[in-house]
Formats: C-alpha cells, sequence, structure tokens
C-alpha cells in the first residue's frame, strides 16, 4: 500500500523568506527512501489558527504528518502548548528530558532559568523522540489512524532526532511500499534536445514510471520514479529503461546516478589514478572550490592558479604580452598557454585553464558577454574549446563550471578510450 504523508512546516522566517525552507527537502529525501510519499507541503506562520487549520486538513488525508518549527523557548513559538491542546493532554515535565536539558545548560555554562523548565514539558498523551542534540524534544502523537510527528525547526536537530528516533520507526509501522528513484545526469545539451532523441523509449514507458527532466546550468537530470511493492522488480525495470536511454544518448550521459559534476569527475580521477591542476581566471577559484568541496579531493587535485588579473597570467603563467596585446585574454591562444604551463608547474596529467568574458560589461561585437575559451593539456595533447553562455555574470559563472568540469571527463574518457 501507498502511504501518503504532509509536511507542515511552522515559522513567520519561512513565510517572509527570511529562512529557506530546507527542513521539507530533507524530510521528504528520508521518506522516499523508506518508500513514503510526499503528498503536499504546507507553510504555515507561528499562528494558531494557521496551525490547527493545517492539522484539521491534514490529519483525514494522510497516514503521516511532519512538523517542524516553533518548538522554541520563547514566546514566539506556540506549538507545544497548541499540540498539548489539539491532542486533549495536558503538559507535563518529563524527568529524562529535564535531566538532559539541565546538562546542557551546566555544559555550555548558562543559568537555567524558569522558562527553560517549560523546554522539558511535553504533552502526557505523546511518545518522546529524545533530542542528543539540543533541549526541545520531538513528539509524537496518533490520531485517527494519522501519526503525527513534530520537530525543532533547528534543521541539525531535526535530522538527528529523525535519523535515530523518528525514521527506525516509521520504517516498521509504515513498511511494505517502495520507491526507486534513478538519475541521469547528461551533461552539454537542452532538455527539448534529450526529449527528441529519446521520444520513442519515453512514449513506450508503462504508466507506473516517470520521467522528469531536471534542467540545471550545465546539464540535465533525467530521473526516472516509479513504487510498489516488489522493490527488486520495479528496480529492475527502471535499470533497464535507464540503460536504453543511456545507450540512446551515449557519450553525454556523464552518470547514472544522482552525482554532481564534480563527484563524478572525482570518481572517474581516483579511479585511474590521475593528478588535476588548473588556471582560472574568470572563475575565480570557483571550480577549485567545488572540487575541494568533495571529501578524498586531495588524491587527485594538486592546485589553481587563479590568474585573473593579465598581469597574472604575464608572470606566472608565461603568456606573452604579445598575445595578450593582439588576440587578448579570452582566446585559444591564451588558454591554451595557461593550461600547458600550470600543468607543467604542478607536475599533473591533466591540466584545464579557463578564460572568459561573464558580464555584465565587458563584452564586445566580436567577443559578447558569455563568450568563454577552455584548454585541457594532457601527456599527449591540448584541446581548446569557445563556449557561449547567455545568463547573468553567477549563472554563466555556474555553467561555465559545470562545462569545464564535463569537458575534462570528457578528454579523459577520450584519452583512456572508454
Ligand atoms: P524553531 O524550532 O521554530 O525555534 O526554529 C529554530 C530555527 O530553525 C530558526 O532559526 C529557523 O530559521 C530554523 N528553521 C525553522 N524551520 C526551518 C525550515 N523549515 N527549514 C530550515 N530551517 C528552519
Ligand atoms: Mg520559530
Amino acid at each position: 500500500m501507498s502511504h501518503q504523508s504532509i509536511i507542515i512546516t511552522i515559522g513567520d522566517e519561512l513565510l517572509i523568506g527570511q529562512t529557506i525552507d530546507t527542513n521539507s527537502a530533507w524530510i521528504a529525501q528520508q521518506l522516499n527512501h523508506i518508500g513514503i510519499n510526499v503528498k503536499r507541503r504546507i507553510a504555515v506562520a507561528d499562528e494558531r489558527s494557521a496551525i490547527v487549520t493545517a492539522l484539521d486538513e491534514s490529519i483525514p488525508q494522510a497516514a503521516l504528518i511532519l512538523l517542524t518549527g516553533g518548538l522554541g523557548p520563547t514566546a514566539d513559538d506556540i506549538t507545544k502548548p497548541l499540540l498539548s491542546e489539539y491532542f486533549d493532554s495536558r503538559l507535563v515535565v518529563n524527568e529524562t528530558v529535564l535531566q538532559h536539558v539541565k546538562q546542557i545548560f551546566t555544559k555550555r555554562n548558562r543559568p537555567f532559568l524558569e522558562r527553560n523548565l517549560k523546554q522539558a514539558e511535553v504533552p502526557e498523551s505523546c511518545k518522546v523522540l529524545f533530542n542528543r542534540l539540543g533541549t526541545a524534544p520531538g513528539m509524537w502523537f496518533e490520531k485517527d489512524g494519522c501519526i503525527i510527528i513534530s520537530l525543532p525547526g533547528v534543521p541539525f536537530e531535526m535530522q538527528t532526532i529523525m535519523t535515530e528516533e523518528a525514521l527506525p520507526r516509521l520504517k516498521e509501522r509504515l513498511a511494505g511500499n517502495h520507491i526507486i528513484h534513478k538519475t541521469l545526469i547528461v551533461a552539454g545539451v537542452g532538455e527539448s534536445f534529450i526529449a527528441d532523441k529519446i521520444e520513442d523509449i519515453e512514449t513506450a514507458l508503462p504508466p507506473h514510471i516517470h520521467l522528469a527532466y531536471l534542467p540545471t546550468p550545465g546539464y540535465v537530470k533525467l530521473r526516472l520514479t516509479t513504487e510498489g511493492e516488489d522493490k527488486a522488480a520495479l528496480q529492475a525495470e527502471v535499470d533497464i529503461r535507464a540503460e536504453l536511454i543511456s545507450q540512446r544518448l551515449g557519450n553525454i550521459v556523464a552518470a547514472a546516478e544522482d552525482l554532481l559534476p564534480e563527484e563524478i569527475l572525482a570518481r572517474l580521477m581516483e579511479e585511474h589514478r590521475l593528478s588535476l591542476s588548473l588556471a582560472e581566471s574568470c572563475t575565480g577559484g570557483y571550480l577549485a572550490n567545488r572540487i575541494t568541496n568533495i571529501p578524498g579531493s586531495s588524491s587527485f587535485f594538486k592546485g589553481s592558479i587563479v590568474s585573473y588579473d593579465n598581469e597574472v597570467k604575464e608572470t606566472l603563467l608565461k603568456v606573452p604580452k604579445a598575445i595578450l596585446e593582439t588576440v587578448g585574454a579570452v582566446s585559444e591562444e591564451t588558454v591554451t598557454q595557461m593550461a600547458e604551463e600550470v600543468r607543467s608547474i604542478m607536475r599533473t596529467d591533466i591540466a584545464l585553464s579557463i578564460s572568459g568574458i561573464l558580464g555584465p560589461g565587458g563584452g564586445s561585437a566580436e567577443k559578447p558577454v558569455g563568450t568563454v575559451w577552455m584548454a585541457i593539456a594532457g601527456k599527449r595533447r591540448t584541446v581548446s574549446r569557445k563556449c557561449h553562455f547567455f545568463y547573468d555574470r553567477l549563472r554563466n559563472k555556474e555553467q561555465a563550471t559545470n562545462t569545464a568540469l564535463d569537458m575534462i571527463r570528457l578528454f579523459i574518457q577520450e584519452e583512456l578510450g572508454l
């Protein structure tokens, strides 16, 4: 049986745009893992009637409701007394929580105030979900066949309670359904191009398998989703479809998993024991940042020379002044020299360079805003490529970075004959 859930996030900050609701995204992913669908997400203010209405509407529609937020010790957080009343209960001090809260205050060397005693109070009728990392416990209620779980808004506290206390129990209580997602990362082409290429495969999909296109600067995520009881059979069905699509699209499929371009590259570099260096102009170190976000990147990544100014290109990377003065910094000649020089300085298998005009200013008729040159130097050859991006500065930087990461992937695959 398919289990439907609803997420209700509580907090004025979510409605005025001060805080982005990351809790819902995280919770939805976790619930999908254990076969629970999220059919609605609701965001409400720290306001009595708004919370009550959301609960009244949601309980008859769902097997599970997850609430986050509104559990702090200050007057603006009203969820706990409200839930106590809503479930015809009364607030009582929970000894375990009280000891834990006192311990936290002692550790932090802060005075324990009357209002902090309130943090150890929970509705008598709920099951307490222990909050190892904070003072506000999670609470588990049941009403009319629906499980209602209230969690603090602080993301890392919410996540810990979910992982340690709520998800294991939910797995048992709402077992039986499986949700399968499989994502292909398709680089360097637009979604309509992909749709055209795989039209017949898409049309032939059975009704229980859905295909979604999620465009991102530089690549498209193609996600196949299905759900049901027989996990192995569903997985096999989805895998066959993904394989068909992969074969059709060829080497523009960078991965058959939901990975970031830098993760895909890291795997490839590590697998083939290759080393990488960078010479970055327009990305200003962002490429190096993205790569070093990946744990273990030190095993293949040597470093980046951020040669933003022409003087640095000339002195550190030996780009001849004559080239900079004639064809300019955004040119095939410049990026070729940058890549070959940094490869030799850092003694790596592969080096990538990038130089471009991200905008809004700096464009010309010959080199409009969005013109970006990249080069890759390897042991046997150097290849270069000119790209055009059409967005604002930061999106252009994002797309240039993703494109560069994928260009390295393709270069390695070609070199190694993969
Ligand atoms: P609260 O439990 O209402 O005291 O929330 C404490 C903190 O958690 C606040 O600083 C919020 O910015 C943050 N927070 C609350 N709800 C969310 C949410 N849905 N996503 C991300 N952060 C949140
Ligand atoms: Mg709040």
